[in-house]
């Protein structure tokens, strides 16, 4: 392995065609032919992208000669022989408006290294140096860049970043547009965010609760900060949603609705939403980009990487980044319980959760989470909503058997402590509330982490004086086991849940609902009017399948109570008001 510099420059060569143009010099190559390679994933989204499809056209060059590169795979290629300095020259198609790819147009560029940067085989080491150019097309407003790369040197073309090697390289997403950016410092530790696209944010508002979520997190984990500096990239666009980690930067997108603006003087559940966002990929800077899965510190970037803890890494983290928000004070315990009892409702809702564990979610994530279908609600579980409930039901668990010395947090704790170098096998987590707590949980894991037991919610919560309630809610088509897409005139049947009085009567996925008992029913009418109708009553549904008219008889009986409502007890005994307490405080 060699550890000469592997210097790269990209450039929005034609902002309007979308194309990237990317230049790959190595100054010793293989001589018996040099192996490039591009990551067929991204690390933190368990999905195979090939991201090698979007490489256009690709050529090699050595002593100022086109030499025979040709591919070994769908994402390797290798040069013919040679002894001399390679460049590489591709272009790359970058369409693509989430946080995972590339995406080049005139308003902005922004790209991951995954997407844009092949990797020679051999160099696994070897520093990284890119040259980030300025487009020579005209675009929208002044271009500047922005990365968590280190910064070598600012020049009128471009900027030089460096990387400590390959995968160093690619975990730096990089945005360029004419964006806003503000500042803060934590612990002496330099933050920013940048927003791109049209907004109008109130930025001072955003920095203070900001600065409450990162503070939150940074005490958390004992003060103990794993960068030395941190950047949010954020993307404001009509109504898009999604959030990457990276070891010092995070990806977001959000709707535009979702940033605070000054005349909002309250707490929107939009903006709840992109402060849980940011909470969640910034604790991922502790959890699961420095702590991770064993298996995670050997990456095969060509193929799936199994584990089974996505429920620790995802399901907790999901558990805290909202409990954050109501610890550093940004939510009321009212508001926090509302956003919880949505997490519960969206686990109850699917009867995947009798067949498949968490632990096998986290397994399959790869084919199953990623790839879902009509029919995920009832054959999978996530490891995010139900992993942040098993999250909840073990510190709970844990305060129950200490008598409420001990936490889950402390728990995160230890292992933050312990397990950076070696990272968790999968049953580090398990060893180490056994620890903590000196006490058993083999049968608590095997029921609820192996296998598919409901998990014991209400006791749970009744132990910190909350009560939680399920019931039916007024229009909502899930309790006759079914869900619709509302947006044409008529309803177009998207999910048909296991065990319930849709599936009886034989209704699919695909069937468009045109009038039950004679009576046409649009779309935005149809929970109105099923719930018309009692327990046992039976009605005819009248629907077009393959264009065809059919009728449906069906039966009414309502699914299982599946809405939850969480509400503070006021009977609570006064040491469960105090466990309340320890419990919301941290
Ligand atoms: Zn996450």
């Amino acid at each position: 392995m060699s550890n000469s510099l592997i210097q790269y420059q990209i450039t929005p060569k034609n902002t309007n065609a979308h194309i990237f143009e990317v230049h790959l010099t190595l100054d010793n190559p293989n001589p018996m032919g040099q192996i490039f390679s591009l990551p067929n994933w991204i690390l933190g989204s368990y999905l195979i992208r090939d991201f090698s499809k979007h490489i256009v056209s690709i050529k090699a060059h050595s002593n100022k000669q086109e030499i025979n590169i040709k591919k070994l795979d769908k994402n390797h290629w290798i040069t013919q022989p040679c002894k001399q300095k390679i460049t590489l020259i591709y272009e790359v198609y970058a369409f693509d408006l989430s946080v995972r790819c590339a995406y080049l147009s005139n308003q902005r560029a922004f790209f991951n290294g995954s997407s844009v940067f092949l990797q020679p085989l051999g160099f696994e080491d070897s520093p990284c140096e890119v040259l980030i150019n300025y487009p020579r097309d005209a675009v929208i407003g002044q271009w500047r860049c922005a990365t968590s790369l280190t910064l070598k040197d600012k020049q009128k073309e471009g900027e030089i970043y460096t990387a400590n090697n390959y995968l160093d390289l690619i975990d730096h997403p990089v945005e360029m547009a004419d964006f806003t950016r503000f500042e803060f410092s934590l612990a002496n530790t330099p933050h920013a965010m940048t927003i791109t696209g049209e907004h109008s944010t109130d930025i001072d508002r955003l920095r203070t609760d900001l600065i409450r979520i990162c503070t939150h997190h940074i005490n958390f984990f004992g003060g103990h900060i794993p960068f030395d500096d941190y950047l949010f990239l954020t993307l404001a666009t009509g109504k898009d949603y999604g959030g990457l980690e990276h070891k010092k930067s995070s990806s977001l997108i959000c709707a535009r609705k979702e940033l605070p603006t000054q005349d909002q003087p309250d707490i929107t559940p939009e903006y709840t939403r992109f402060l849980a966002l940011c909470s969640h990929e910034y604790f991922h800077a502790w959890w699961i980009k420095t702590i991770k899965p064993a298996s995670f510190h050997k990456l095969n970037m060509s193929g799936e990487n199994y584990t089974e803890q996505l429920w620790i890494f995802e399901g907790w983290t999901s558990y805290y980044d909202e409990l954050s928000l109501l610890r550093a004070e940004l939510l009321s315990v009212e508001q926090y319980l509302s956003l919880f009892a949505q997490t519960i409702t969206k686990v109850q809702q699917g009867h995947g959760r009798y067949k498949q564990s968490l632990a096998a979610s986290s397994f399959d994530a790869w084919t199953k989470f990623y790839q879902q279908d009509e029919n995920a609600p009832n054959a999978i579980v996530s490891y995010y909503t139900k992993g942040a409930l098993l999250a909840f039901v073990l510190d709970i668990e844990i305060r129950k058997r200490t008598n409420d010395k001990h936490t889950l947090d402390e728990v995160l704790r230890l292992i933050w402590d312990n397990y950076q170098t070696t990272g968790l096998e999968d049953d580090t987590a398990q060893r180490v509330v056994e620890h903590l707590t000196q006490s058993d949980f083999n049968a608590f894991f095997a029921q609820y982490l192996y296998g598919v037991d409901d998990l014991p919610l209400k006791q749970a919560f009744e132990y910190i004086g909350i009560n939680c309630e399920f019931n039916h809610k007024q229009n909502d088509l899930s309790k006759f086991g079914f869900a619709i897409n509302n947006t044409q005139k008529y309803a177009v049947i998207t999910h048909i849940f296991d065990n319930t009085c849709a599936q009886l009567s034989g209704l699919y996925v695909g069937d468009k609902i045109v009038n039950i008992n004679g009576n046409e029913v649009p779309a935005k009418t149809l929970g109105k009017v099923m719930d018309g109708y009692g327990e046992g009553e039976g009605i005819k549904i009248n629907i077009l399948r393959d264009e065809l008219p059919s009728e449906i008889p069906l039966t009414i009986t309502h699914g299982e109570k599946i809405h939850a409502t969480l509400t503070l007890n006021s009977k609570a005994n006064k040491t469960t008001l105090k466990r309340q307490k320890q419990w919301l405080k941290g």
